[in-house]
């Protein structure tokens, strides 16, 4: 079976499991992952699970790069900065809904970086910004993000990321529990609304497992 057909077949299982939202659906049945994952791993880049992708971190499962661009709830036009950049992937999935110019991405590993700037300018991607540094510090030059997310996890959203989302705009991520005083072990999705006082307005949307926060 060649690649769009089992890209196909994947969003259609992904589909029987979650309701998405049209535009995910589309950009899911769009962005070749297979282009984003190694050589050696792209026979099971239509499996929904994570991969390797080296230094010890890991290409998001379609299900949970699905999930959290449905609950981004992204326009065209939208500013989105990334957190942990990757191979690229979860950023052209964003890119394919938001349109060119809008998306940077923070990444701490300079080797993933310069992988994912060559993944995303092989798919045609590569107007997205990349910024190799530490997330925690957001990417002030390009502030205010209507949409910003973490694709690893933190003990809460870092000040200047929160900062950085506009009024309005949205922030998502996994947070370790032990830092929202939720009892259990591991982290939850937690989507957050930014008010007009600057405050945060949270929900959680039930467990996941992201690599931490370097
Ligand atoms: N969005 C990615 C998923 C990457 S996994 C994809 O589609 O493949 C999480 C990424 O966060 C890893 O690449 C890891 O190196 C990066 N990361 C971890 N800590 C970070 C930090 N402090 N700042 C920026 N990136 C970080």
């Amino acid at each position: 079976m060649n690649w769009a057909a089992r890209r196909g077949r994947l969003v259609d299982q992904l589909l029987e499991r979650e309701s998405l939202d049209s535009e995910t659906e589309r950009a899911m049945r769009a962005v070749p992952r297979h282009a984003f994952v190694p050589e050696s791993k792209r026979e099971a880049a239509y499996e929904d699970r994570p991969l390797p992708i080296g230094e010890g971190q890991t290409i998001s499962a379609p299900h949970m790069v699905a999930i959290m661009t449905d609950l981004l709830d992204l326009s065209a036009g939208d500013r989105v900065l990334e957190i942990g950049t990757g191979c690229g992937y979860h950023a052209a999935v964003t890119a394919e809904i938001v349109g060119p110019g809008k998306v940077c991405s923070v990444e701490y590993h300079d080797s993933l970086a310069r992988d994912a700037g060559d993944n995303l300018r092989r798919v045609g991607a590569g107007d997205i910004s990349i910024r190799v540094g530490d997330g925690r510090e957001g990417w002030e030059a390009h502030a205010p993000y209507d949409r910003v997310y973490l694709t690893c996890a933190a003990e809460e959203f870092p000040r200047p990321v929160r900062n950085q989302v506009a009024v309005d705009g949205i922030v998502l991520g996994p947070v370790e529990r032990s830092g929202l005083s939720i009892t259990g072990n591991g982290q939850v999705l937690v989507r957050a609304r930014k008010q007009a006082d600057g405050s945060l307005d949270p929900e959680t949307h039930g467990g996941v497992r992201f690599v931490p926060l370097q």
